[in-house]
C-alpha cells in the first residue's frame, strides 16, 4: 500500500506537470491552425486522466483500488516511458510566403524539453508547390499552396503545421533611367561616355542597350561607349533590357576634326564678295572660322534705326536671332537633318558655312516662322527695311532662286546706298547680281 502510494503520487506529479505545461502551451503558444487543434486530444486526455485521478485521491480506497486493479501494470509502464514522451510541437510560424527558389527553416519546439525522442517527421500536403526535408527546410518550386506538416516520430497524435504560400518571383523593373548628359559635341575621333542610372536599384536587372541611329557619325558599344566618326548629328539611345519602355536620349554632335577635315563639306578659304558685297548663299560659303564675333557694328547700328523708325509708325520690331556662328549653324543644321532629313532642312536652313547669319549682317525678327506672314509687322519690314539699309533676303515667289522658302522675319543689312537700289530693282540679291543659289556638294 505504501508503495503503491508513492507510484500513484508520482504518476500524479507527472500528469498535472504534463497538463500544466499543455494547457500553458495552449493559452500561449498553439498556433492557430488546423494542425495544430489537431494535437490538442493528447492535451486534453492528459487532462482528464488528471482530474480523474485527482478524484481517485479524495475518493476510497475502494476506487483506488480498482484503479490499480484494471491500470497497474499498464501505469507502471507508461509513467516510465510518459516522463519523456512528446507532449506537444509548436512552430515559430504558422503562415510561410515564398518565392519560387526561396526555402525556409520553421523553428520547432518540442515539449517537454526533456522529451527521449524528438525526431520530427516532415511532410509537405503538395510537394510540387513546396518539398521539405527531413530536417525540416521548405522549399518552394511553383506557385500555390500547401500545408507542411511536422509530426512527432514519438507521439504521432503531436504535430504542428505551417501553411505555405508559394508566389512567382516579383520582378522589379526598372522605371528610370538618367544619365549624365543628355547632349554632347565632339570632334571627329573623339570618345564619350554617360553615366547611367537606372532605378530602382532592386530592379531585376539593370542591364542596359545601347543604340546610335546613325552610326555613320557615332558608333555605340554594349558599355555606352560613344565614339564620333564624321561630321553630323545623331542620337544616341539607352534602353532599359527589364523594361523596353524605359529609355533615355543623348544627342551627339560631332564636329569636324581641323587636322582631319574629311567631310563632305568642301573647305572654304575666303568669303566672296560680289560688286563689293560680301555673298552668301548656297554656292557661296564661308570659311569655317570666319567669325565677326556678332553683329557688325554698322548692322547693329541700322537695326536700331529701323527698330525705332517701326515703333514711330506703332509697330514693334525685334530681333530674335542675330549672329550664329559656324558651329552653331553646323548644330543646328544638323539637328533639322537629323528631324526631317537633308533636303527637306535645305529648304530651310543652311548648311554650315552658308548662313548668312554667320556674316554678323542678317537679322531675324520677331516671329521666326510662317505665322509671321502677313503681319503688320512683316508687311511693314518689306515696305521700310531698304530705308535703314535693309533687305527681305527670301522673297515670296523667289523660292526657286534663292533656294529658300519665303522668309519675311530674315533681312540683311547692305547698306542705305545698295538697298535702295536693290529695292528698286524689283530684283532680289542672286538676281540683281546675276548669280544662282546652288550647293555644288
Ligand atoms: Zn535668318
Amino acid at each position: 500500500m505504501k508503495e503503491y502510494k508513492k507510484r500513484i503520487a508520482v504518476f500524479l506529479v507527472i500528469l498535472s506537470l504534463a497538463a500544466f505545461s499543455g494547457c500553458d502551451f495552449i493559452s500561449k503558444e498553439t498556433p492557430v491552425n488546423v494542425q495544430s487543434i489537431a494535437s490538442q486530444p493528447s492535451i486534453e486526455t492528459s487532462d482528464n486522466a488528471n482530474s480523474a485521478s485527482d478524484t481517485n485521491t479524495k475518493q476510497n480506497t475502494e476506487t483506488e483500488k480498482e484503479t490499480d486493479k484494471n491500470t497497474s501494470d499498464k501505469n507502471r509502464k507508461e509513467s516510465d516511458e510518459d516522463k519523456n514522451k512528446v507532449t506537444g510541437l509548436t512552430l515559430d510560424v504558422t503562415e510561410l510566403t515564398l518565392e519560387v527558389g526561396q526555402s525556409a527553416l520553421p523553428k520547432v519546439t518540442v515539449e517537454p524539453s526533456d522529451a527521449e525522442n524528438k525526431n520530427e517527421i516532415w511532410e509537405s500536403s503538395d510537394k510540387n508547390i513546396a518539398d521539405v526535408n527531413s530536417n525540416g527546410v521548405i522549399e518552394a518550386f511553383s506557385p500555390g499552396k500547401c500545408v507542411v506538416t511536422v509530426t512527432s516520430e514519438d507521439n504521432p497524435s503531436v504535430s504542428a503545421a505551417v501553411n505555405v504560400t508559394v508566389k512567382e518571383i516579383e520582378k522589379t523593373k526598372v522605371s528610370e533611367i538618367s544619365v549624365s548628359f543628355t547632349e554632347a559635341t565632339l570632334k571627329v575621333g573623339e570618345s564619350v561616355m554617360p553615366v547611367v542610372t537606372m532605378s530602382p536599384s532592386n530592379a531585376d536587372t539593370l542591364q542596359e542597350e545601347w543604340t546610335s541611329n546613325n552610326e555613320t557619325v557615332a558608333t555605340v558599344d554594349k558599355y555606352g561607349n560613344i565614339t564620333a566618326h564624321s561630321e553630323g548629328s545623331c542620337t544616341v539611345t539607352v534602353t532599359s533590357v527589364s523594361n523596353k519602355s524605359v529609355k533615355k536620349n543623348i544627342k551627339i554632335i560631332v564636329e569636324s576634326n581641323e587636322t582631319a577635315n574629311q567631310g563632305i563639306k568642301p573647305i572654304v578659304t575666303d568669303a566672296t564678295y560680289i560688286n563689293g558685297i560680301l555673298v552668301v548663299n548656297k554656292s557661296y560659303g564661308l570659311p569655317s572660322d570666319y567669325n565677326p564675333g556678332g553683329l557688325t557694328w554698322e548692322c547693329a547700328e541700322a537695326f536700331e534705326a529701323l527698330r525705332q523708325g517701326a515703333a514711330e509708325d506703332g509697330i514693334n520690331i525685334y530681333l530674335s536671332s542675330g549672329f550664329r556662328s559656324y558651329e552653331t549653324q553646323n548644330q543646328l543644321y544638323n539637328s533639322y537633318v537629323n528631324l526631317y532629313g537633308k533636303e527637306t532642312a535645305d529648304t530651310f536652313s543652311a548648311r554650315p558655312g552658308h548662313s548668312e547669319h554667320q556674316t554678323g549682317l542678317a537679322i531675324d525678327c520677331n516671329i521666326v516662322n510662317d505665322s509671321f506672314i502677313g503681319t503688320p509687322e512683316a508687311v511693314w519690314l518689306e515696305e521700310h527695311c531698304y530705308e535703314y539699309g535693309f533687305i527681305i533676303r527670301y522673297p515670296q515667289g523667289k523660292e526657286s532662286i534663292t533656294g529658300y522658302k519665303y522668309e519675311p522675319w530674315h533681312i540683311r543689312y547692305l547698306g542705305v546706298e545698295t538697298a535702295q537700289d536693290v529695292y528698286y530693282s524689283g530684283l532680289m540679291l542672286e538676281e540683281y547680281l546675276g548669280i544662282d543659289s546652288v550647293y555644288s556638294y
